[in-house]
């Protein structure tokens, strides 16, 4: 089997309305960069299922960086789809994230309906 590398792993919602603007998000900052890209339904609120995807793209991928997006009126989140909770979220995945793969660099991202991404710190 030939060893094939890649730079990220890519998480966001599968909400069609953001994916033009997550796709052009990409274009410009993963241009010579290669990814693993996973959508599901509120990004990372089902946790268990977004470490099983990451754990094999970090063994199969060897990937360097995880990229996290949550975005704004998220139908998953439903009513308890505000800022604060995203970026609580956001930042919860990153701590549990960073204590299983250390070496990891997380980002994360709030991306709002007029297709701004917002930087989120999420401090560990
Ligand atoms: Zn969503």
């Amino acid at each position: 089997m030939i060893n094939h590398k890649c730079d990220a792993f890519i998480v966001a919602c599968i909400d069609f309305r953001f994916q033009k603007f997550i796709k052009n998000w990409l274009d410009k900052n993963f241009k010579n960069k290669t990814y693993d890209y996973v959508g599901f339904a509120g990004a990372t609120k089902d946790l268990k299922t977004i470490m099983k995807q990451l754990d094999i793209s970090v063994r199969l991928h060897q990937i360097k960086q995880v990229v996290l997006i949550h975005h704004e009126d998220c139908g998953a989140y439903g009513k308890e789809s505000t800022h604060d909770r995203h970026v609580a979220d956001l930042g919860k995945v990153k701590k549990i994230i960073k204590n299983k793969y250390p070496k990891l660099q997380v980002d994360l991202y709030y991306l709002h309906l007029d297709g701004m991404f917002e930087k989120v710190c999420g401090k560990i």
